[in-house]
């Protein structure tokens, strides 16, 4: 392996240096999915693939850092955002959503945790009648993509695909928040869960997640692991075409169906308004992203006909579901102060005599502070096993061989040592002396669910999102009992001597308030004020048929087109009660087996 100062520079090209090729394969979106899918086919040397990515490379040792490489609020990490539509059940309050537009996508900027959902998740999509995506089938694809460490083999888990992970182990963890809040959870009755990947490990349980980082305590993106530069250099059937992005696609039409011919793309910098075009030989594989690819086919003429005609697009085809039935998971941050030593926060208030001796040790051993990911333990819960007063949780037993249905977690609660509310600079501290932690108690699967619209047909005006929240009042119900699930753990963390001060986010005033009346009413209003997003979108093209507002069938093949599929998070015909990134990848290596087999 060539080293640094001799090593070639990385080969990425511009969009006139494409302009008027032809390609097999044109994947529109680098980001985690595109990354495999695009290393996946180019390991045919006989196919040429192009690969083109609105953002930049933008890899460098800073970039890779796990603490720095989370801040979203810093666009330096290839992080964009926008504000969504007005919340309209949430008193018309904006809230922001993150995409990372850079090469590895999401990838580059997530939390890291790799999860990758409960068997039963797998077997409900192949209920719905997608045979070849229940758990026996997807399974052998997060084997093939994975690389685990530190732990002893099992056959469920990936020793030598590319994609590396590793569990942070209780010793290495800094804050005394995680342990507090593991043994509470344990003291109240929740099983440890080592191996949240095992198709054993039970449903309800405090699990220490996987993340991934490598030995040298690097993030590992879907960017590193399968299109490194060793790999790209050496595929000369590769191009990969950065801050670059798709306009939208033409069509002939071939057989009475619209097949894609050609790929319109501009310069990513706005200011320029050549257009260029590469010419498509087999296949357009869209992976832009839960809020990417719906605009993208949207603009290309497919989608919901009255809303391309309101834009005034010519319908190449008539696609209801197109941006339809946005899935989330939402969350309410229970936010309390704490001293600062107990927050990391304290790296923000004192960069001296704080950051800069935690980034001395990451410098030398990889460890400290900049080394952790946000998230090390999650609790997973059912809420129909809740009390409505939150004081009683009732077991499932043999909970791994109950009914799907009865036995999916639908809450997760996951402690954190800084504030969850998602405004940046919002710590809501009334002393800046003291630093913040917090519980999100996530609700998994929740019945609101959301739409993403065109705002225009200008290619940089970004689409309205509209999340949804609380548009369907069942889910107050399930999140009051996600909200006392993790205020009885809090009490124990307490009583532990863990220094939990005020409760910034419902503070004990509303809560006594509300047992005072007898009612949530203090508790309704707060999340309104304070539910947000966990980032866990998806489902906006997803799989299913026409009539069900399904945009994909079960090999990706956009409906009624030929030679288009889709292969993102946008396709998940549910949501699922898991971290995305890990089911993302399964479905870019699914996807990449289907092209390839010729399916
Ligand atoms: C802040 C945050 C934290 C998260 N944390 C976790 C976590 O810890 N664990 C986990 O499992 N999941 C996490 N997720 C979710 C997970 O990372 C995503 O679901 C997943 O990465 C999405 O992958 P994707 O391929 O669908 O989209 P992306 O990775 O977003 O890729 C889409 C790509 O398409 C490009 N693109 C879009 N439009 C165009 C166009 N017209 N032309 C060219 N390129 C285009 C974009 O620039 C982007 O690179 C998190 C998400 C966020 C936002």
């Amino acid at each position: 392996m060539t080293m640094w100062p001799f090593r070639t520079k990385y080969p990425e090209h511009k969009p006139e240096e494409v302009n008027g090729k032809e390609y097999d394969f044109v994947v529109v979106g680098g980001g985690t999915a595109g990354c495999v899918l695009a290393s996946r086919l180019s390991e045919d040397p006989k196919v040429s693939v192009l690969l083109i990515e609105r953002g930049p490379l933008n890899d460098s040792w800073m970039s890779r850092i796990p603490l720095l490489s989370t801040d979203i609020f810093n666009p330096s990490t290839g992080a964009v955002s926008w504000d969504c539509e007005p919340l309209k059940y949430c008193d018309d309050r904006v809230t922001q959503l993150y995409c990372g537009e850079v090469m590895g996508g999401t990838s580059r900027i997530n939390g890291m945790v790799y999860t990758r959902g409960n068997p039963a998740e797998y077997e409900a999509w192949a209920a719905l009648g997608y045979p070849n995506w229940s758990y026996e089938k997807v399974l052998p694809y997060f084997i093939k993509s994975e690389k685990h460490v530190h732990q002893y083999w099992q056959k469920w888990r990936g020793i030598s695909g590319p994609w590396i992970n590793k569990s942070i182990v209780y010793a290495e963890w800094v804050f005394n928040a995680f342990r507090a809040f593991l043994d509470a959870a344990t003291a109240n009755g929740f099983p440890l869960v080592l191996d949240g990947s095992s198709p054993k490990a039970p449903n309800e349980g405090v699990v220490v997640v996987d993340s991934t980082i490598n030995k040298r305590s690097e993030r590992v993106s879907t960017l590193q692991a399968f299109l490194p530069h060793d790999v790209v250099s050496k595929r000369s059937n590769l191009t990969i075409c950065t801050k670059a992005v798709v306009s939208r696609l033409t069509f002939v039409m071939e057989d009475g169906r619209p097949r894609p011919d050609e790929v319109l793309l501009r310069h990513s910098d706005s200011k320029s308004e050549v257009v260029y075009s590469v010419k498509v030989k087999k296949e357009v594989i869209v992976c832009s992203g839960t809020f990417g690819s719906p605009p993208l086919l949207m603009r290309s003429g497919i989608g919901p006909r009255k809303h391309l005609e309101e834009h005034k697009i010519v319908v190449v085809r008539d696609l209801e579901g197109v941006g339809f039935n946005l899935k989330d998971h939402h969350g309410f941050p229970l936010v309390w102060e704490t001293p600062l030593n107990e927050s990391l926060s304290e790296a923000m208030v004192h960069p001296f005599k704080k950051a800069l001796p935690e980034m001395v040790k990451y410098i030398l051993h990889g460890t400290g502070i900049f080394s952790m990911p946000s998230q090390h333990i999650a609790l997973f819960a059912r809420s129909r096993a809740i009390s409505d007063d939150g004081s009683e949780y009732k077991f499932a037993g043999d909970n791994t061989n109950a009914e799907p249905s009865d036995n999916l977690p639908d809450l997760e609660l996951i402690p954190a040592a800084i504030s969850t509310i998602d405004k940046p600079g919002e710590q809501g501290r009334s002393d800046q002396r003291l630093g913040t932690v917090s519980i999100l108690a996530t609700y998994l699967v929740p019945e609101s669910s959301g739409s993403i619209r065109l705002s225009s047909t200008n290619l940089f005006d970004r689409p309205k999102v509209d999340f949804g929240f609380l548009s369907n009042p069942a889910d107050y119900i399930v999140l009051r009992k996600a909200i006392r699930l993790s205020l009885k753990l809090a009490e124990i963390m307490k009583a532990s001597g863990f220094p939990l001060l005020n409760n910034i986010t419902y503070p004990e005033a509303s809560q006594q308030k509300d047992a005072e009346n007898g009612n949530d009413d203090e508790l309704d209003r707060l999340i309104r004020q304070y539910i947000r997003s966990v980032f866990h979108w998806s489902c906006t093209c997803k799989m299913g048929s026409e009539d069900d507002l399904g945009v994909v069938d079960e090999e990706l093949k956009v409906h009624g087109v030929t030679g288009l599929r889709i292969c993102d998070a946008s396709i998940f015909p549910k949501g699922l009660s898991a971290h995305l990134q890990a089911p993302v990848v399964m479905v870019a290596e699914r996807c990449a087996d289907f092209i390839k087999s010729g399916m």
